[in-house]
């Protein structure tokens, strides 16, 4: 299995070192070559499988001689272990045929935790046998960042540096990246909206000098290990809902495209989807863009699902490279548009693929609290209010097909949003109840890349 860029130029790599990479350096992202194709006996066969189990026959394919088969397993194996739920991604009912996929469980209680986990035994086991260090450097608008942390805090190879957006991540978030005492972990707390830390980033990458010097890693949902490692859930939540002998649709809260393209990726691999919703808040770029053709960057609205609060949408590009017939050079220009006017017009065959392939939906603050108030009251059951914009929007899309909404979050990791809502400030997990008193370490830094790249230079362990 081999993987190339969207933009067409940088060059191939094998799956280890798709993932060790990142950014690709022409600017694209990297994709498997060809979506391995699994038939319906195979499918079939998840019927009452463990999640590792069906997380192992869903991702070996992918993988090629990265890793032996035994050793795969045990990578998976370790990756969920430390999570609060034996099903790892249970299902509970909302509605007649409206069913929530509770991705919440583990460590640091949103989805992330998901790809992150493996992502982080995967990295470890790669530089184990290769005897070298990386430096991870990731953006965050809360969740990635935290994710990031819990796999990769004491590792004695790796340095993580996250940068946050100050003053716009929940207390729960923050405390998540701030407490953690292991020395190979930095919060920084940049001045600045998700979109410059995300575009710092991209620059460090871009420099191709800082990027070696340092041995530079993203686990950013660029990386595509953490796409493939969220393409599982929906094998998983489908099969136990009678797929393949019957199609499901899937609503997803998303911002930077990346959960609902990994939706994409199974429907790909054969798993009978039928509708794929996008559901975003009011920062509604992905709703504006499949519903017009055009992408057009507007300023960010800072709302209370603020993982999604995203102007640009990094795996979009993915969706597109698909849709324009995997043309690299139509991709690139694309970008450089976008880089450059601030917006994108796509094609007519690109868009008219992607308007079959994906449904939208934009909710309102008022409409998302609405939702996390009466769905407790018709279902019993507590939103985080990314959870929320996702059901408000399938409740448009809901029909003879089982739905199935991702819930992306604990609702006690944003607890302010749901009492105001509820009224009900849900509590925090046992097994974390202590956050509140940790201490917090953290660096706050301008939105500046020298200083960056300064700080990090200073910092890695040699
Ligand atoms: C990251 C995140 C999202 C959005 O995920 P995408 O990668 O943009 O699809 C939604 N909800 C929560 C809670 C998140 O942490």
């Amino acid at each position: 299995m081999r993987y190339v860029s969207t933009r067409g130029t940088a060059p191939v790599l094998t799956f280890e070192e798709a993932m060790m990479t990142g950014l690709a350096r022409d600017g694209g992202l990297y994709v498997p070559e060809t979506v391995p194709q699994l038939s319906h006996a195979q499918i079939a066969a998840m019927a009452g499988q463990s999640y590792e189990d069906v997380a192992y026959d869903v991702m070996r394919p992918f993988i090629g001689d990265t890793f032996t088969d035994a050793e795969f397993k045990g990578l998976i194996a370790a990756a969920y272990r430390g999570f609060g739920h034996a099903a790892r991604a249970p299902l509970v009912q909302l509605a007649p045929n409206h069913f929530l996929l509770e991705l919440f469980h583990g460590p640091t209680l949103a989805f992330k935790d998901f790809a992150m986990q493996l992502i982080g035994q995967m990295f470890q086991a790669s530089l184990t046998r290769s005897g070298s260090r990386i430096t991870i450097v990731g953006a965050t608008s809360g969740d990635t960042g935290s994710a990031a942390i819990e796999a990769f805090r004491g590792l004695k190879n790796v340095d993580v540096f996250i940068l946050y957006p100050h003053g716009r991540v929940s207390e729960v978030q923050r405390r998540q990246m701030t407490t953690p005492v292991e020395a190979n972990v930095h919060a920084l707390a940049v001045d600045g909206d998700f979109d410059d830390c995300q575009a710092a980033l991209k620059d460090m990458f871009n420099d191709f000098a800082f990027r070696d010097e340092v041995r530079l890693a993203g686990v950013n949902s660029i990386n595509w290990g953490r796409v493939l490692a969220q393409v599982v859930y929906y094998f998983s939540s489908a099969v136990s809902l009678g797929a393949p002998h019957r199609p499901v649709s899937f609503t997803v809260p998303t911002g930077n495209f990346g959960d609902i393209y990994a939706g994409f990726i199974a429907k790909r691999m054969g798993l009978p989807i039928d509708k794929l919703v996008v559901a975003t808040n009011q920062n509604d770029i992905l709703h504006r863009t499949l519903q017009t053709g055009v992408q057009q960057k507007m300023g960010v609205t800072p709302s209370i699902s603020p993982s999604m609060d995203i102007q640009v949408s990094s795996n979009f590009e993915r969706a597109l490279f698909d849709a324009y017939g995997r043309d690299g050079a139509a991709v690139a220009g694309q970008m450089e548009d976008l880089k450059s006017k601030g917006q994108f017009a796509i094609s007519q065959g690109a868009y008219e693929m992607l308007r079959q392939t994906f449904a939208s939906g934009r909710v309102s603050e008022d409409e998302t609290r609405a939702t996390i108030k009466s769905t407790l009251a018709t279902a019993g059951e507590l939103l985080c209010p990314h959870s929320a914009v996702g059901v408000r929007v399938a409740t448009d899309h809901l029909g003879p097909v089982p739905m199935i909404t991702l819930a992306t979050a604990h609702p006690a990791k944003f607890p302010d949003a749901v009492e105001q809502a509820t009224g009900i400030r849900p509590p925090l997990p046992p097994r974390m109840a202590d956050l509140y008193e940790r201490a917090e370490r953290v660096t706050r830094v301008p939105n500046d890349l020298f200083t960056l790249q300064t700080l990090i230079r200073e910092r890695i362990r040699p």
